[in-house]
């Protein structure tokens, strides 16, 4: 059992100053820090430019996060590829990598979904990993690493860089926010992996302090509130934690959001058959949403082990995604990448882990893009 710090939990300073501690020079971290997120070495003894005592002391000290690939399948085209990961102390995550077929507008994108916690405390009934329950938090290092690990496999294969980085995996980013933190601000390191903030996205089920935390950073990520239902009432049955963040404050933090950053706030709305996939309640969502620069993704839900929640008709879906335009909200349906490696593993898990389907759009007011489900 191991969770101890690892090298993926320090930033550069914090780095800089474990090395010099050691008596040696700040350089020294930055060419660790080099090797760690530009070459994406495995261990110490690939960091050859630095000392070999050093290189010692620090795989005793400051080892790389104990998490192994215990399962990892790939969908029938390659592009999606989700892997199940043991971390040191035995608990199970998901991380999920997309990449998008070169000829699609999306050319070059590989985008990493990435889980937060082990398990889920917000309970949504139809999420296999909140029914699972909540393990714990997971450090900035293990949240740095799924990352690392696609990125490392990308550029041995000869392939670009991971350009987006999605928190939809396990877990409510916000209530671990520090970590998810830490983690955006390693990524995007000019002297590492250096990607775009722009291109992080962090999900959340509507923790209304988390969103206003994000307001006020220096990084724009997107933010992506999950919705599910335009009523608290239905809300509530939905997401049982709700309770905490009413709908309406919800929707006040993110209006507050889009004041402060000028950004454009990604609703996500899992549409379930029977349930709040009707095309009034598509007209009270927008209602809710009414002046907001804001996108809604309509997300079919996924099959779940309870038979009350099914995924909608393409007809059904398609009325839903209308009725929200014909008010003049932008909307996408998107599918899943990789249903079918979901459905070969109960256990992996990936219902958010979404592409916007390709079918040629029904173009209205708003940018739609239509499904196949
Ligand atoms: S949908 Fe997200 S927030 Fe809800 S239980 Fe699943 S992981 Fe947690």
């Amino acid at each position: 059992m191991s969770t101890a710090v690892s090298l993926y939990d320090l930033s550069l300073p914090e780095l800089e100053a474990r090395i010099r501690a050691l008596g040696e020079p700040a350089y020294r971290a930055r060419q660790a820090w080099e090797w760690a997120y530009r070459r994406f070495a495995q261990s110490y003894t690939e960091m050859t430019n630095l000392p070999a005592a050093l290189r010692e002391r620090l795989a005793e000290e400051l080892p790389f996060p104990a998490m192994t690939v215990e399962t990892e399948l790939a969908s029938g085209d390659g592009l999606t590829r989700k892997r199940l990961i043991r971390l040191g102390d035995g608990k199970l995550i998901e991380t999920v990598l997309m990449l998008y077929d070169p000829r699609s507008d999306s050319r070059g994108r590989a985008t990493v979904c990435v889980s937060s916690q082990a398990g889920c405390a917000m309970g949504c009934v139809f999420c296999a990993t909140g029914q699972a329950g909540f393990d714990r938090n997971l450090t900035t290092g293990e949240i740095v690493a799924q990352v690392v690990g696609f990125a490392r496999e990308q550029q041995d294969a000869g392939r670009g860089p991971i350009t987006n980085v999605v928190f939809m995996g396990m877990g409510e980013p916000m209530a671990n926010y520090r970590a998810v933190w830490a983690a955006v601000e390693t990524l995007t390191h000019a002297e590492g992996m250096n990607m775009a903030a722009r291109h992080i996205t962090i999900s959340t089920v509507g923790h209304i302090p988390g969103i206003r935390k994000l307001a006020e950073e220096r990084l724009q990520v997107g933010l992506a509130v999950s919705l599910h239902a335009p009523d608290e009432a239905l809300r509530e049955r939905l997401v049982p934690t709700a309770h905490r963040y009413p709908l309406p404050e919800i929707i006040d933090a993110c209006r507050d959001y889009i004041d402060k950053t000028h950004r454009r706030v990604t609703f996500e709305y899992c549409l379930m058959d029977g349930v709040n996939d009707s095309p009034e309640q598509a007209r009270s969502l927008a209602e809710l949403l009414r002046g907001m620069n804001c996108h809604v993704n309509l997300i079919p839900v996924n099959p779940t082990p309870d038979d009350s929640i099914r995924r909608p008709s393409r007809a059904r879906t398609l009325a839903f995604q209308r009725a929200l335009a014909e008010k003049g909200v932008p909307c996408t349906v998107r599918v899943e990448k990789g249903v079918e490696i979901s459905a070969a593993c109960g256990q992996l898990r990936g219902e958010r882990a979404n592409v916007e389907f390709m079918e040629a759009p029904p173009k209205r007011a708003t940018d739609i893009t239509s499904v196949s489900v």
